[in-house]
């Protein structure tokens, strides 16, 4: 799939923008703070609704102005999309496609897929769990929707789950409770754990063949998730922890505490792994990721590239660079010159300044 076009208004410090981009790579160039990652944030939103900066939806409305849009323009294995987003100071946003306003944000999901690599990405070994679960959700977000029904679900109950072990507190009589929540918690969280392993073994057949082409064969690259309860494996472990999720009001087990684990080997590349080794992993990760989403669309999904090739060295650059064969790619960069040492194939620049 392929953006055609993109409009922008009162977005961040864009009053208008019309984007008409190629359909293989482009380069928005500037200096620091013109509204180049703004630019890839605005579209991130037309695939999954949210900005990948997190924050609430009014931040992206231009300062002093009561709403923003943004259009897209989407080709889709010839098929012509349109994604409309409104986005308001008060009230929540307003999504159509093709002219047709949905109900439920998740509708959108799995229309307009992205891939999108930002610096930070390449720090999701050493950061905390939490990161890592995100990148999972939302990967799966995108592709499955029964994951997303799964996980909403989950969270919904979780949050009545957590609510009801504080009231005890007060109301001990509401225990008898806990029990519907317990059953209800493990129905939906064993789906997700389970889709998530199956996503992690995906994983697993496609990153290590990248990964050891980036480091010339030296290292073997495993993903651990090392979950596999079923239905009424959790329900146990949620009735055998229900003490101490008693005594320090909230749950402690379940898929809201999962963690992946990236392996050299037999080394847990996150405790052990230089920087160096813990980025390139990053960097392998994001690969697999994108031949991930190839395979289960069976369509190409967009990349968005934000400031990413300064991080790397050549050599990874030039991985970077070299996958992206037929995909749709918008790279940011404050400077040309790694494309120029290179000799990358760039189809259409953009020069962004002061929100133009
Ligand atoms: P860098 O190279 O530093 O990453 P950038 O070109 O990617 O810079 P952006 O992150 O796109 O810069 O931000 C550009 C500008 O947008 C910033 O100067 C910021 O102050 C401005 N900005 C952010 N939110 C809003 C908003 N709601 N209204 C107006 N301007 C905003
Ligand atoms: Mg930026």
């Amino acid at each position: 799939m392929v953006i055609e076009k993109l409009n922008l208004c009162n977005y961040r410090n864009y009053e208008t923008l019309d984007l008409n981009v190629d359909s293989k790579t482009n380069i928005l160039y500037g200096d620091n703070a013109q509204g180049k990652t703004n630019i890839l944030e605005a579209i991130y939103i037309c695939s999954t609704t949210k900005s990948h900066r997190g924050g609430k939806d009014k931040e992206v409305i231009k300062f002093g102005c009561d709403d923003a849009h943004i259009k897209i323009y989407i080709n889709k294995k010839n098929k012509e999309y349109r994604i409309d987003i409104h986005l308001k100071k008060n009230k929540s946003k307003g999504i159509a496609i093709n002219g047709i306003p949905i109900k439920k944000a998740s509708e959108l999901f799995g229309i307009f897929n992205v891939v999108f690599f930002s610096p930070e990405d390449l720090n999701i070994i050493k950061n905390g769990p939490s990161e890592r679960r995100r990148f999972i959700d939302l990967e799966l977000c995108q592709l499955d929707k029964l994951y997303v029904y799964n996980l909403l679900n989950y969270n919904k109950i979780l949050n009545q789950r957590n609510k009801l072990l504080k009231d005890l507190y007060f109301k001990p009589d509401l225990e008898e409770t806990l029990d519907v929540w317990d059953l209800q918690l493990a129905k939906y969280g064993s789906e997700v754990i389970k889709r998530r392993s199956e996503f992690v073994k995906k994983i697993n057949e496609i990153i290590n063949p990248i990964h050891k082409k980036i480091t010339d064969n030296k290292e073997n690259i495993i993903v651990k998730y090392d979950k596999n309860c079923d239905e009424l494996e959790l329900y146990n472990q949620l009735v055998l922890t229900r003490e101490k999720d008693k005594k320090y009001k909230t749950t402690n087990v379940g898929p809201h505490r999962d963690d992946l684990s990236f392996y050299y080997d037999d080394m847990n590349v996150r405790i052990y792994g230089s920087q160096g080794q813990q980025r390139t992993a990053a960097l392998s990760l994001k690969l697999a990721e994108i031949e991930i989403v190839k395979s289960i669309i069976h369509d190409t999904p967009v990349l968005l590239l934000d400031d990413v090739l300064s991080e790397l060295d050549s050599k990874r650059q030039n991985e970077l660079l070299n996958s992206l064969e037929n995909v749709q790619t918008i790279i940011t960069c404050t400077g040309l010159d790694e494309f120029i040492e290179n000799r990358f194939k760039i189809n259409k620049i953009f020069k962004v300044k002061e929100g133009k």
